[in-house]
């Protein structure tokens, strides 16, 4: 089963995802979570991936396809995998069929502008561990300081008001063409609304996913 997780930045596909994955066993394939480890271990492709992913830009097409190929050759896809941030152009959507994957359903999470910009905005990390905190949804117990080291958290440089506004153009200009593309194709297309909460989302979409799936 192949499915693509398809919404703006700060959707929740990346919360979805991990639903998904552990109801259908298949491996969550996150381009953004690829691009941040190849930074975080300084590669030549994190270094120039990292300019990129700062202004709220995209990495080429060419690189991603690369990534994506490489990811598919691994053991674990044997069975599909779930595609989060993956495609984000045509010509990643067009990539992905040359190199053999045949889709099967594409979720699409319905969120607002406002509720995007709230939401990453508003986002702090520990960059050490990772955890993530929200300064309204889940603020930390001492402002600004990690709940289990005190450490200083941070903003990643993606997550500011103008990269968010930036991201959101990016999406509708370089992205949002493929959801007339999936619509028109043969893949089943499902949309629901990215706003209510978690558990709803997660029951909707793994409900519409069982229905071809068995
Ligand atoms: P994400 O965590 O999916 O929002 O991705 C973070 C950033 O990584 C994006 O703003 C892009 O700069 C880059 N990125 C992730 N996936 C892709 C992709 N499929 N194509 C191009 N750039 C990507």
């Amino acid at each position: 089963m192949n499915v693509v997780l398809l919404g703006p930045p700060g959707s929740g596909k990346g919360t979805q995802a991990q639903y998904i994955v552990d109801e259908f066993g298949i491996p969550q394939i996150s381009t953004g979570d690829m691009l941040r480890s190849a930074v975080a271990a300084g590669t030549e492709l994190g270094l120039a991936a990292k300019k990129v992913m700062d202004a709220g830009d995209l990495v080429s097409d060419d690189i991603i396809l690369g990534l994506v190929n490489e990811r598919l050759r691994l053991p674990d896809c044997t069975q599909g995998a779930l595609f989060d941030g993956f495609p984000r152009t045509l010509p990643q959507a067009e990539g992905m069929v040359a190199i053999g994957v045949t889709l099967d359903a594409v979720v699409e999470l319905l969120v607002p502008d406002d509720v995007v910009v709230e939401r990453i905005s508003g986002r702090r990390v520990h960059q050490e561990s990772g955890r993530v905190y929200h300064l309204t949804f889940n603020p930390p117990k001492v402002a600004d300081r990690d709940d289990e080291t005190g450490e200083q958290l941070i903003q990643r440089p993606d997550d500011t008001e103008d990269t968010v506004r930036e991201r959101l153009a990016v999406y509708y200009e370089q992205t949002a063409p493929l959801i007339d593309h999936y619509q028109q194709s043969s893949s089943e297309y499902f949309k629901t609304d990215g706003t209510v909460s978690v558990d709803e989302i997660s029951v909707s979409i793994r409900s519409f996913l069982r229905t071809f799936s068995s």
